[in-house]
């Protein structure tokens, strides 16, 4: 299964991308945390990379297609993959379209004011990866991962700053692929405010439809 999440920021785009790859068994790309991870390094695309996130815009298409495609070629790709916040610009999308063939593309929709609460609420272990939320999916205890027991950190970009600038580029450059796959006749929209298992639910429904 090929699948493309789509969402603003904050949209739960990631958190249920964790729950389908373990549901159908396939891989989970996500471009956000391959360029953080560049950024960690201090490799030459992370250095291009870091200074455009802060801001809250988006790193040129050449250099995350070059990125996905080398990607979307390993071994853990062949039974699938969830692509988690690419494509994000029409450009994206069509060299995309030219790469594979996509079965299913989810868009997660919430309103903006939601997102930006839920970002500048957001916490992230710089360890294992895992996302909590202060309000609505807080750690068992304050401010240290579940999972590995790291203290946890804020993403540089979810400020309410960065959380607006990001909600702007995503209306500007990204709304404009739900058109595009709507055209296509895969996509379909589920509902970003509901509960978290609920929206699993209703897009394990979607996707088994
Ligand atoms: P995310 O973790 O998906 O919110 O991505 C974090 C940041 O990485 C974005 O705000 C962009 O700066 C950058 N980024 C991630 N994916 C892409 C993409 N497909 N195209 C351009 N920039 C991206």
């Amino acid at each position: 299964m090929k699948l493309v999440l789509i969402g603003a920021p904050a949209a739960g785009k990631g958190t249920q991308a964790a729950r389908l790859v373990e549901h159908y068994g396939i891989a989970h790309i996500s471009t956000g945390d391959m360029l953080r991870e560049e950024v960690a390094k201090g490799t030459e695309l992370g250095l291009q990379a870091k200074e455009i996130m802060a801001a809250g815009g988006l790193v040129s298409d050449e250099l995350i297609i070059a990125i996905v495609k080398e990607r979307i070629q390993k071994d853990d790709c062949k039974n699938g993959f969830i692509l988690d916040g690419f494509p994000r610009t029409v450009v994206q999308a069509e060299k995309l379209d030219e790469m594979v063939s996509l079965d299913k593309v989810v868009y997660i929709n919430a309103p903006d004011a939601v997102m930006l609460e839920r970002l500048t609420a957001r916490q992230i272990c710089p360890n294992c990866g895992a996302s909590y939320n202060k309000i609505f999916l807080p750690p068992k205890k304050a401010g240290i991962c579940d999972q590995c027991g790291t203290a946890l950190t804020q993403r540089k970009d979810d400020t309410e700053e960065a959380g607006l600038k990001r909600l702007r580029t995503f209306h500007e450059q990204s709304e404009p692929l739900v058109d595009f796959y709507t055209k296509k006749g895969i996509l379909f929209e589920v509902d970003g405010t509901a509960a978290i298992d609920a929206i699993t639910q209703e897009i394990i429904k979607g996707l088994d439809a």
